[in-house]
């Protein structure tokens, strides 16, 4: 029974990519062409549409028809990518029930996929400055047994601090590589809206951890 918890995940990253629709369809018209935002959005309702399906499956084939939707229905940079890091994540979890000891190197596989499809690595002004620092925190943390509520909220900072970290960064990679010295000052509109999205996520684990 896996509906009510990837339920409460979607809705809550709807909720935060909605309310935070303008600032980011700004981020990517400033440095990108403006479509991250719908690309995003058309991705999330296509997931809303299937949601039922995810009544009766495990984490793995969740994972992978999540990939799979959002890279047949997003388009963009962003779609691919996305799709990829579900998508391999899917494929390193097969056979096994997703947990906290396991996710930190599923999710640490899937930053890694997302890196070889997109030639990129931290620093190049990408929603990889916010996944990679985050991933290795997970990593770390983890390795640590650093207590779950603290390492949420460990996580959700790094996202925080990556996803400033473009702003005075030159893009090497994406759209806003056509910009040079021009991208400077401004935040990648992909660091923001993954970092967004894993704030959402800590935060309805953190609550479900308080209600447990
Ligand atoms: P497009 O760039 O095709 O218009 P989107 O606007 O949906 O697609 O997504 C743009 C975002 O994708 C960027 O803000 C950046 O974070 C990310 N991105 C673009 N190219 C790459 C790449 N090669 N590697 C990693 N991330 C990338
Ligand atoms: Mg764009």
């Amino acid at each position: 029974m896996l509906n009510p918890l990837f339920s409460q995940l979607l809705n809550a990253v709807e909720l935060v990519i909605s309310d935070n629709a303008d600032e980011v369809a700004e981020l990517d018209r400033i440095i990108g062409d403006g479509d991250h935002i719908i690309n995003l959005q058309r991705g999330l309702a296509a997931l809303k549409v299937i949601e039922n399906d995810f009544i009766e499956i495990d984490w793995s084939e969740a994972l992978m028809k999540v990939g799979i939707t959002l890279m047949t229905n997003m388009g963009g940079a962003s779609g691919s990518l996305f799709g990829t890091l579900f998508i391999s994540m899917a494929k390193e979890a097969k056979g096994q029930k997703l947990d906290s000891t396991n996710f930190p190197a599923i999710f640490y596989q899937g930053v890694e996929s997302v890196k070889k499809r997109g030639k990129a690595d931290v620093g190049e002004k990408t929603m990889l400055d916010t996944l990679i620092p985050v991933a290795n925190r997970l990593k770390e943390d983890s390795a640590n047994n650093i207590e779950f509520k603290q390492l949420l909220s460990n996580l959700s900072n790094q996202a925080y601090a990556g996803m400033t970290s473009t702003k005075d960064m030159i893009a090497t990679k994406g759209r806003a590589s056509y910009l040079g010295e021009r991208a400077i000052g401004h935040i990648d509109a992909g660091a923001r809206s993954s970092q967004l999205i894993i704030c959402a996520i800590t935060e309805v684990l953190s609550q479900q951890t308080d209600q447990s």
